[in-house]
């Protein structure tokens, strides 16, 4: 492990691009041009999930435009602190129950999740993680409890590096976590759950290809998470072209989104765009029901009629599975075709 009293190294780009994020919802309305009769309701609910929205994120915003698909993912509105239907809560997936050791969340029987960090680039308005304790349950550095769980595991043959966002650490405690995890003799997977290389592309770096690169006997699986086709800009396709190119098999995950990514054309463009990049499509979630989300909420015989049209016009390699997330089931529940 790298000690941490080390001496401080110079920050990489990556780190500087996320401190000079934006915080501040007054700011953000103002660099995009937007009515600032929006602010009460952005500060009331950023006060609950901050706002947060790095440079190369808001660059691929178009000002002047309150409906734009990547915003509606960021701005914190209104809705987010109306009363919420029935079944909206605060932990919908039971989380907190499926903790085994501190830092680790085991639900399934052949993989398990490390809680890298609590903290994210990007702050999605419908994350189903906006009120769960991170602070708390992440291991913040500590790993013995998770890595010795995973030694006395051997169904486990997949670590999962998930947070928040395990790419918002630095590589020397990414490197230490790695190659502490390459010694657990029945791992064979290292899955790496991150929207980082989407939200800052500068993120994949020399320092985190030379890590990846470096792995001896653990396959690299990076998951992104994509939800819209113009979140892919030439910087962002490069950055998966990178990992790539260190050795990772890429899939994405997308969340279906009222207002976002609700209709066949943008899926099927999706599906198109990481492609292109050397992403194939993996999952399509229903909206899990968290607290101040709801208005983002595709109803499911409408996702099963989305998913049965793009089926019906792309390859099969290309589809991404509807799945939506039961508490307790042993694995995500497929939906449609
Ligand atoms: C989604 C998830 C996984 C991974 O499931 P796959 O179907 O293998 O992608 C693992 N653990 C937890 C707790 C999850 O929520
Ligand atoms: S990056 Fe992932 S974990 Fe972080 S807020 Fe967005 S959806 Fe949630």
């Amino acid at each position: 492990m790298i000690p941490r009293s080390a001496p401080a190294r110079p920050r990489a780009e990556w780190q500087s691009i996320l401190a000079a994020s934006v915080t501040d919802p007054a700011e953000l309305l103002r660099r995009l041009r937007l009515d600032p009769a929006l602010l009460p309701a952005a500060r009331a609910a950023a006060a609950a999930f901050p706002l947060r929205v790095p440079e190369p994120w808001l660059a691929r915003i178009r000002p002047g435009d309150p409906c734009d698909p990547l915003l509606l993912q960021v701005l914190p509105l209104g809705a987010e602190t109306q009363p919420q239907p029935h079944g909206y809560r605060a932990d919908p997936l039971g989380e907190s129950e499926a903790l085994a050791a501190p830092g680790l969340m085991r639900k399934y029987r052949s993989r398990a999740l490390l809680l890298a960090t609590g903290a994210c680039a990007i702050h999605c308005r419908y994350c189903f993680r906006r009120h769960f304790p991170y602070a708390e349950a992440a291991a913040a550095g500590r790993w013995e409890a998770a890595l010795a769980w995973l030694r006395a595991h051997p169904e486990v043959d997949e670590a999962i590096l998930s947070g928040g966002d395990p790419l918002a650490l630095p590589d020397g405690r990414l490197a230490a976590l790695a190659a502490a995890l390459e010694s657990i003799a029945h791992l064979r997977r290292l899955r790496i759950h991150t929207r980082l290389p989407v939200a800052i592309p500068q993120r994949v770096d020399a320092a985190l290809c030379a890590w990846l690169d470096g792995l001896a006997r653990l396959r690299p699986v990076v998951v992104v998470h994509v939800n819209h086709p113009r979140e892919i800009d030439g910087a962002v396709a490069a950055a998966f072209g990178r990992l790539r190119a260190c050795g990772a098999t890429l899939l994405n995950q997308s969340v279906l989104l009222r207002g976002v990514n609700d209709d066949a054309e943008t899926l099927a463009e999706l599906s198109f765009r990481l492609f292109e990049a050397g992403v194939l499509p993996y999952y399509l979630h229903l909206l899990d029901p968290v607290a101040g989300a709801a208005h983002f909420e595709v109803p499911e015989p409408e996702a099963r009629r989305l998913h049965a049209a793009l089926a019906a016009s792309l390859p099969g390699y290309l589809v991404p599975r509807l799945a939506r997330e039961v508490p307790g089931a042993p694995a995500k529940t497929l939906l449609g075709v």
